[in-house]
Formats: C-alpha cells, structure tokens, sequence
C-alpha cells in the first residue's frame, strides 16, 4: 500500500458522501484545506512533519531546520494561492539542548518574519526527533488555486530551479564532489528552500490548477492530473524546455541533472498551469519577482499514459521514477 492508498483507505473521511458543512470549502487531497470565514475570506491550513533519519539527517544544522521546517507549511500554502497568518509547531526532542534550541528558533523566527507568520501554539514532547508545522494562512473567498482546476490545452509550468535540492542532497552525501561550482547553491536550496509565497499570490485569476513540488516534480505533476475532472488529461513535457542548463553548468552530470529535475524531492517550486493566452502575462509576472518560470509542456486530453516526455528529437518516452513514496520503494510507473 502506497502513501496515498492508504490515506486514501483509512482517512478519507468517512462522512464524504454527506453534503459537506458549510464551513468546509475544500477537505482531503489538496494543498491545504479550505475553511470559510464570514467577512469574504477563507482560512488555508496545511500540516506538514519533519522526521529525523527521513526528512533530515541526523546532525543537521538546526538553524537550517527551523526555516525548513517552517518553510515546507507556507510552501504549501502558497500553492493555494495563500497569504500566511499564525501557525503551531509541535516538537518532539529526545534532550532540551539548549544551543540546538537557540539555533533552531532562531531559523525558524527568521522565516516567520521573512514570511509574516505568527507562532500561536503548539505542543512539546520528548521522543525521536520530528518537527510538526500546522500552517494558517488566508485567501480572498473562491479565489484558492486548487489542484483540480486544470484544462486540456493549458500549458504548464514551473517556478524556479527544480532540481536543486536532490543535488545538494547528493553533494551532502558524497555521491557528488563539493567541489562543484554549483554545489553550495545546491546546498543552500536542500537547506533554506523560499516558499513561493509572491508568486502563488500573483497567480491567483491566472493560474488554473496549482501544487508545490515536494515529492518530486512527476510525482507531484501525477496529483495534479488526478484530481482534475473526468475525462481526464495527460501532460506532454517537451524535454527541451526543462529548466536543465543552469544544473549542468553547476557541474552535474546531464543524466543525473535530469532526473534531480524530473524527480528529485525537497524543491518547494509551484507547478501550476494556465491558459496559452496567459504566456505574456505569466512570463512578466516572472520577470517582475525575479523568478524564472519555464513553460514545460502542456495538458492534452488524456491518452494510454498519464505523462509523456517529448524528448529534443522529437521522440515521446515514458518517464522512468515518478517522485517519493514514503511507504513505497518501487518504480510507480505507470
Ligand atoms: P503535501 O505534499 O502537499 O503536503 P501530501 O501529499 O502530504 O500533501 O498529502 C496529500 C493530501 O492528503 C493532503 O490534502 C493532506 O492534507 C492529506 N493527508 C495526508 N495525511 C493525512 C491523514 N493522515 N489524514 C487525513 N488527510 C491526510
Ligand atoms: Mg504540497
């Protein structure tokens, strides 16, 4: 059983088939969840667990952790199109450290500054190591990005560098030298990864259907294809358009540049997709916040394969490894 088989089996909740309340505009399966609130807004709240051993090794700067942790939540929320409010941390420590305590609050402060969130609670415990964020933020009533809103015909893209981070995980580990000139970039994105809070703002009215990449920019592509409408879509991504240069000018390899890019995890860029019309627009939008946003493909009505590469001679290929799986270590494909 999959990561998501089984939050689907145990946890998709057992009242779905009621009329929802009314407070509740978007449950299970997205970003975040959706709370109506009187005054024209709704309420975004997305949770989100930091594992020692699995989302961190042991021994990472705890400065480092802080933002992250705290970063991997407002990520999310931006990818509803959010603007961040309070949040909770709860955090389980096997000893109170006192210098690990002031390093990690004072990451986890800077983000909350950089990014305007309020720690309101939380809960402390002792045990392994974990870091728990549940993040609110809040976004004009009925103008959320949701993950079902995609089309056929849409083209679709992503922010930034995707990539980066799986590198720098590679450079951490020793599978590539330090010696790389794109080795501390690689690092410093594993690391202190920007929440896209800008851009998931400016997208709202633009964007169609929108999700942060965590788990792999295929993985991550593969949930926005499943919860768009019936009858369903399939995504074509022309290879030639992938933000692929700037990783191989940092020095690595072309292959494994590539797959960082395709299915590399810890990325934190939004994949979103719009209207063709919307080219012109979306692509000033990048230049005015300083964020490139490749065009990486588009959405057809969907054929025998959910994704299809286009590769630079014109070859279409399936993709090989989709993105992380935390109870599945096998090739998902197809
Ligand atoms: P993300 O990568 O954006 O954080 P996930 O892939 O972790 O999202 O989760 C997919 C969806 O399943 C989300 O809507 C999340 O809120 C929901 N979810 C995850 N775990 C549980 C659970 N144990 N109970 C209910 N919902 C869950
Ligand atoms: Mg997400």
């Amino acid at each position: 059983m999959n990561e998501f088989a089984l939050i689907e089996r145990f946890f998709a909740d057992p009242a779905a088939h009621e009329p929802p309340p009314s407070w509740l505009r978007l449950g299970i399966g997205d970003d975040a969840a959706l709370l109506a609130e009187e005054n024209g807004w709704e309420t975004a709240i997305t949770c989100d667990t930091l594992v020692e051993g699995r989302h961190f090794l042991a021994g990472t700067d705890p400065e480092a952790l802080g933002w992250k942790a705290l970063a991997v939540n407002l990520s999310d929320l931006a990818a509803m199109g959010a603007v961040p409010t309070g949040f909770l941390l709860a955090l389980t420590l096997p000893e109170a450290d006192e210098p690990w305590l002031t390093a990690f609050a004072c990451g986890l402060f800077a983000c909350a500054r950089r990014h305007g969130a309020r720690l309101v609670g939380g809960d402390t415990t002792r045990g392994p190591r974990a870091l728990t964020i549940t993040a609110l933020g809040r976004v004009p009533a009925g103008e959320a990005i949701l993950r079902s809103g995609a089309r056929a015909g849409d083209d679709l893209w992503v922010s930034g560098q995707p990539g980066r981070a799986a590198l720098g995980l590679a450079v951490r580990l020793g599978a590539l030298p330090s010696t790389l000139p794109g080795a501390r970039e690689w690092i410093a994105a594993l690391d202190r990864p920007e929440p896209r809070l800008a851009l998931g703002c400016r997208l709202r009215g633009l964007a169609h259907a929108m999700l942060d990449v965590s788990d792999g920019l295929l993985g991550d592509l593969r949930h926005l294809l499943e919860r768009s409408a019936p009858p369903f879509l399939t995504a074509e991504i022309e290879v030639a358009r992938l933000p692929l240069d700037p990783l191989v000018a940092g020095g690595a390899p072309p292959e494994r540049a590539r797959a960082a890019l395709l299915s590399g995890g810890d990325d934190y860029e939004l994949l979103f997709t719009a209207a063709p019309e919307s080219r012109d627009q979306t692509l000033l939008l990048g230049r005015e916040l300083g964020l490139p946003l490749s065009r990486i493909g588009r959405l057809v009505p969907a054929t025998a394969h959910p994704m299809v590469l286009i590769e630079p001679d014109g070859r279409r290929t399936l993709p090989e490894v989709l993105g992380y799986d935390h109870f599945c270590a096998c090739k998902e494909y197809p």
